[in-house]
């Protein structure tokens, strides 16, 4: 379990007490080489996406280990610049964001990515050819199977049509706008190589229309497993394809360019643990609920996206499976996983959420007016308090007494 002993989980468990999230530094770690190595072959640009894991020990990781930052507001921007990201190695990708944010952006002196025609205009009318920019275009490919996560297709607000190009070409002509880079994000899990050499090929082709450009961005949407059986990326497969389209495309345009991705899903997902404590064990006419000390607030993802985490009894590991329904204690329906063959759980037994690291804390709210968890990183050998767990100033903290 993402090579953190149980008895280490246990200890983390009893100490920094539940709810608790965990994150194993050298697994992210070897995510982010197992990536660099597979696109060895072309001038690679790791960006990591902030949103999906945003405590600025886990920044930094990333950062001494070569990657820059993909920020989708300008608080993310701040955050990276907090946890040491040089300005120019952080991509500011937003969506729907005004032209003030923007400003702010081109001050922090970042990387920023331009998804709408509108704020493409008022860039041009601005800085004119003084800061160059990315565009996000919309390739319209569909990738992955959930609506809430897929953004290339036709009805997503994310990104410019590609059948708008000869507007944007208009609106770069016209402003003098230097366009360094293109992207593209088509949502998160991407099942085959094919989807993303769709993407990629029409990227290409609309290259041509661009001079200036130093990168192209293929966004993420890598998949892990979250299940034994889960189709992931073939990153063998994929990154043989990419690179060998890549580089024939760098020489038709007639320069080398660097290739960007932007995973935060890949790199974070696996290294991350969810430590909560059993309060009930609550029998019913339908199933044996198992309540614990956490619920929707803390992990939103099975509630919000139909998420699977898989599901251990870190307390009582070898106690006989038993099937259960495990649910948290929001006063909303909130239920981790239905049917779930659990080691048989007691009531303070410890329960492990796997696949925790990616969308975990940072989706994380005070609904019911509860505390977010503390986060805890095992590093060189020992474990870490990251973050504390929150307390009723932060409940109270922005709150202002009119009335008595
Ligand atoms: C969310 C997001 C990512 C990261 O997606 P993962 O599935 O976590 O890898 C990358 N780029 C952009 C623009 C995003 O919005």
């Amino acid at each position: 379990m993402c090579s953190i002993p149980r008895s280490t989980l246990l200890e983390i468990a009893q100490q920094v007490g539940t709810p608790v999230y965990v994150y194993n530094a050298q697994t992210i770690l070897e995510q982010y080489h197992k990536l660099c190595q597979a696109f060895k072959d072309v001038p690679l640009k790791l960006k990591f996406a902030c949103k999906s894991l945003n405590n600025i020990n886990i920044l930094a990781l990333l950062r001494n280990a070569g990657a820059g930052l993909d920020a989708v507001s300008i608080q993310e921007v701040w955050l990276g610049l907090e946890a040491g990201f040089k300005p120019e190695s952080i991509l500011y990708t937003p969506n729907c964001v005004s032209i003030d944010e923007i400003k702010l952006a081109v001050e922090a002196g970042v990387q920023i990515n331009i998804d709408t025609i509108s704020i493409l205009e008022q860039f041009g009318h601005l800085y004119g050819s003084t800061v160059p920019v990315c565009i996000r275009l919309n390739p319209h490919i569909m990738a992955g199977g959930h609506a809430k996560i897929s953004t290339g297709h036709i009805d997503s607000k994310f990104g410019i049509s590609i059948y708008q190009l000869r507007h944007v070409l208009r609106i770069v002509q016209s402003s003098g706008i230097r366009v360094n880079g293109l992207h593209m994000h088509t949502g998160s899990d991407i099942l085959d190589a094919g989807v993303f050499l769709q993407g990629a090929e029409i990227l290409f082709e609309t290259a041509q229309h661009f001079k200036d450009l130093t990168f192209i961005d293929f966004g993420s949407g890598f998949k892990v497993a979250y299940k034994d059986d889960d189709i992931t990326t073939d990153l063998t497969v994929l990154s043989k394809d990419i690179t060998t389209h890549f580089n024939a495309f760098c020489k038709s345009y007639g320069r080398n360019l660097e290739l960007w991705f932007e995973p935060g899903k890949f790199l974070v997902s696996e290294a991350g643990l969810f430590l909560v404590k059993t309060n009930v064990i609550k029998q019913t006419t339908s199933t044996v609920f198992v309540g614990v000390d956490s619920g929707q607030n803390h992990l939103i993802r099975p509630m919000f996206y139909d998420a699977y985490h898989h599901i251990e009894n870190l307390s009582n590991p070898d106690g006989v499976p038993r099937v259960y329904t495990v649910v948290g204690y929001i006063c909303e329906t909130d239920t981790f996983g239905w049917d779930r063959k659990i080691a048989e759980v007691r009531e303070g037994d410890v329960l492990c959420f796997k696949n925790a690291g990616a969308y975990g804390f940072t989706m994380a709210s005070n609904y019911n007016s509860r505390f977010k968890p503390a986060e805890v990183l095992f590093y060189n050998g020992s474990a870490h308090i990251i973050r504390t767990r929150e307390t009723m100033n932060d409940i109270l903290k922005n709150q202002i007494r009119i009335i008595t």
